[in-house]
């Protein structure tokens, strides 16, 4: 499929032209390979899941994708025959990853990255999960501790060959905290980039990872840059922006039929002098033509964890150098390829290092907690927060009298080994953020301030959230769906006995929490904070003693039905 997109091409000559020589036949287009990928959160790994997946020649398939060896060679194998070719990221590259990479700071992504060739990526919402200091050791390199885990701790780290842009992340004094854009001569093309991450990063991202750093519009940062760019000699615009579309069915779709998201009215006010975005964050896999704001371009994402690149081709015309067609396909990374072996080493080094401490048994559990959906109350919500209490419950260790838990904080099931044994490298899987746990005093009154703040208004109908708030076994809160914002929650106990307004409880959270994540902008309110170390010490310790699975019922729906 070929986007051609009309152009208007040369200039006319009256007398004052010298008639140029006729070319014998047609001089056929330049064309340059862009390969893309988002979202690969640190998956050096092949992740264990199979997944169901279109392929370019329209069939699907369901098997093991990605893993950095494998992608390595899958992008090396896709530029053979390029002599113009480049390979760009959107965003999330690190962040939110397993074991094997989170260990490390995941300094082996970074390094993987450089081996497999990467040139340009916009950073996204992960990136800064660990704030901008710690964002730029990943570019520049160096030991600088800048979070509580120990950096080079199996080799030095020279950071990333490749160049991070973040054009709509500004420090007070209005500068870029990296570069904007990055122009990039591919044979005598010249392809400027501007990369951005989503405007609402500093609202999913930890409030101190993004402290002192404003996050500015996608489309009216970047169309500011087109003017710079094409001064510069950019022959063509491309985006790469962390933020995306949602479509029906993942992954197994070709095209984007029902896509929606808020990647469409960035669309609609995007300057069409940017004539490619690539884009990221919601981890779905799409490729398509779209006419959006009066102009056509293509858009593209590669779902997520390196299961998928994106092979884009932009052709040119060899004199004029105007942009004449565009078209790109996703291409999953079924490991077919075989594995690099300089990646294949990285992997496997950083794979052993961490193998003592991930099978390292932390405690046991006497069956599987589940996890349910972001607004639904499930027993591995429970169990954190039981474990939570309890740690902080000691009068020296911030005297709690109750702990609540953001589902979004429990990424995973907690499922123990067939002898009921949990390992260090599940309970990672599930709390993977490195979070502190805070113990905060927060009034009745202010108790019921934050529990209203789990519901929205879709289309005027009340609803939870994604991320509600699971108490520990002694609280329970009603709720009313039926009631206007504000007025949801219609009962609140703590060991059984009514909330009441006046009161004053010492309640535990983790940091993200306390510093207004989530939306729950009450807890920053609370007073005489308490750090009372990482939230993975806390259930560590709760199943060393504790191997029950909680069974729910701390949350009622009291809706009328
Ligand atoms: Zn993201």
């Amino acid at each position: 499929m070929l986007g051609k997109r009309s152009l208007l091409v040369g200039s006319i000559c009256l007398s004052a032209c010298t008639p140029t020589p006729r070319a014998v036949g047609p001089i056929p287009p330049v064309e340059v390979q862009i390969l893309a990928i988002n979202d690969f959160h640190g998956n050096l790994e092949t992740p264990p899941d199979p997944v169901k997946v279109g392929r370019p020649d329209g069939s699907a398939m369901t098997a093991r994708l990605g893993g950095a060896a494998q992608l390595a060679s899958a992008l090396a194998k896709a530029r053979e025959g390029h002599a113009y070719t480049i390979t760009v990221a959107a965003g999330d590259l690190i962040g939110a990853s397993p074991l094997t990479s989170a260990y490390f700071l995941d300094e082996p992504t970074i390094d993987a990255m450089n081996l497999l060739g990467l040139s340009v990526a916009s950073v996204g919402n992960h990136e800064f999960d660990k704030g901008s200091a710690e964002l730029l050791r990943m570019q520049s390199g160096g030991c600088g501790k800048n979070t509580t885990r120990v950096p080079c701790r199996l080799e030095p780290f020279a950071g990333a060959r490749f160049q991070y842009l973040a054009a709509n992340v500004l420090r007070a004094d209005g500068s870029t905290l990296l570069p904007a854009t990055a122009i990039r001569q591919i044979g005598p093309i010249h392809i400027g980039f501007i990369g951005e991450t989503l405007r609402d990063t500093a609202i999913v991202v930890t409030p101190a990872g993004v402290a002192g750093l404003h996050f500015a519009d996608e489309a009216a940062t970047a169309n500011a840059l087109v003017p710079k760019l094409k001064a510069e000699g950019a022959d063509a615009i491309v985006l790469l922006l962390h933020q995306g579309g949602r479509l029906p069915e993942t992954y197994v779709e070709e095209g984007c039929s029902g896509l929606s998201g808020d990647i469409l009215p960035i669309l609609d006010k995007l300057d069409p002098a940017i004539t490619m975005v690539i884009s990221g964050h919601t981890h779905e896999a799409y490729a398509c033509e779209l006419q959006r704001g009066g102009a056509a371009r293509w858009l593209t994402s590669a779902g997520k964890y390196g299961y998928l690149y994106t092979d884009l081709r932009l052709e040119f015309d060899p004199t004029t150098h105007k942009q004449t067609a565009e078209r790109a396909v996703n291409v999953p990374v079924t490991g077919e390829l075989g594995a690099d072996a300089n990646v294949a080493a990285l992997v496997h080094r950083y794979a052993d290092a961490v193998q003592p401490a991930a099978e390292r048994i932390v405690g046991r559990l006497a069956g599987v907690a589940a996890k349910g959906p972001g607004d639904q109350e499930s027993p591995v919500a429970d169990l954190i927060a039981d474990a939570q209490l309890a740690a902080t419950r000691p009068q020296n260790r911030g005297g709690a009298e109750l702990a609540f838990i953001n589902t979004g904080g429990a990424r995973t099931a907690l499922e123990p080994a067939a002898d009921g044994s949990v390992t260090y490298e599940r309970i990672f899987a599930l709390e993977p953020f490195g979070n502190d746990l805070v113990v905060k005093t927060l009034t009745g009154t202010q108790l019921k301030a934050l529990l209203e703040q789990q519901f929205k208004l879709v289309n005027g109908v009340a609803k939870l959230n994604d991320s509600i708030l699971v108490p520990s076994a002694n609280f329970h809160f009603d709720y009313d769906l039926k009631r206007p914002m504000g007025e949801h929650i219609v009962a609140m106990t703590v060991d059984g006995k009514p909330v009441q307004p006046a009161g004053r409880f010492r309640v535990t959270v983790n940091s993200f929490l306390s510093s207004g994540g989530d939306g729950y902008s009450v807890l920053t309110e609370g007073t005489d904070p308490f750090d009372a170390g990482i939230d993975l010490d806390a259930l560590e310790a709760w199943l060393g003693t504790n191997p029950a699975v909680p069974a729910v019922g701390r949350i009622t729906d009291s809706t009328p039905r």
